[in-house]
């Protein structure tokens, strides 16, 4: 999405993130924003569900041949996930950089896994992994009113001025 205001323009992509139940039970939510935050990323959805079953193996539909998709499934819908939509200029790729490895085992320390997750079936955060799962994925758990669409004031500070 091509943005122009106010004489800057910056391609602002959208990326689906969500704190699983093991983030969210460890009281990680604040320090898992905090990151994206600060990196210069844009909230512009968030809430916090408790997904069916059904639900999980919609999100998952991807790895349902895996031998671990049923014990996934029955994980992501055990408790209370933070959905949130998050946007900025390479947020999907940068995105997956903050959140680190699939296996915490192999995630740089400094990355969210790497810092705060020790084994891949708890692995703490979901990220998008391309543009058409961010879309897939920001439809799947927001409706469209749910997205807010604003102008932060640090954006002109984050991206310049032409
Ligand atoms: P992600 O995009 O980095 O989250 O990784 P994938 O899309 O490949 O897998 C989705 C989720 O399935 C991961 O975040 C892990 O929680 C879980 N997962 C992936 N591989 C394994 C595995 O080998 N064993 C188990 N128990 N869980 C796994
Ligand atoms: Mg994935």
């Amino acid at each position: 999405m091509l943005q122009e205001q106010e004489g800057y323009a910056a391609e602002l992509e959208r990326t689906f993130i969500a704190i699983k139940p093991d983030g969210v039970q460890r009281g990680l939510i604040s320090e898992i924003i905090s990151r994206f935050e600060r990196k210069g990323f844009k909230l512009v959805a968030v809430k916090i569900v408790i997904p069916s079953k059904d639900f999980a193996e919609k999100h998952y539909h991807d790895l349902k041949e895996r031998p671990f998709f049923n014990e996934l499934c029955d994980f992501l819908s055990s408790g209370p996930v933070l959905a949130m939509v998050w946007e900025g200029e390479g947020a999907i790729k940068y995105g997956r950089k903050l959140i680190g490895a699939t296996d915490p085992q192999k995630s740089e320390p400094g990355t969210i896994r790497g810092d705060l997750a020790v084994v891949v079936g708890r692995n703490i955060i979901h990220g998008s992994d391309g543009p058409e799962t961010a879309k897939d994925e920001i439809n799947l758990w927001f409706k469209p009113e749910e997205l807010v669409n604003y102008t932060h004031n640090a954006e002109k500070w984050l991206y310049g001025d032409n």
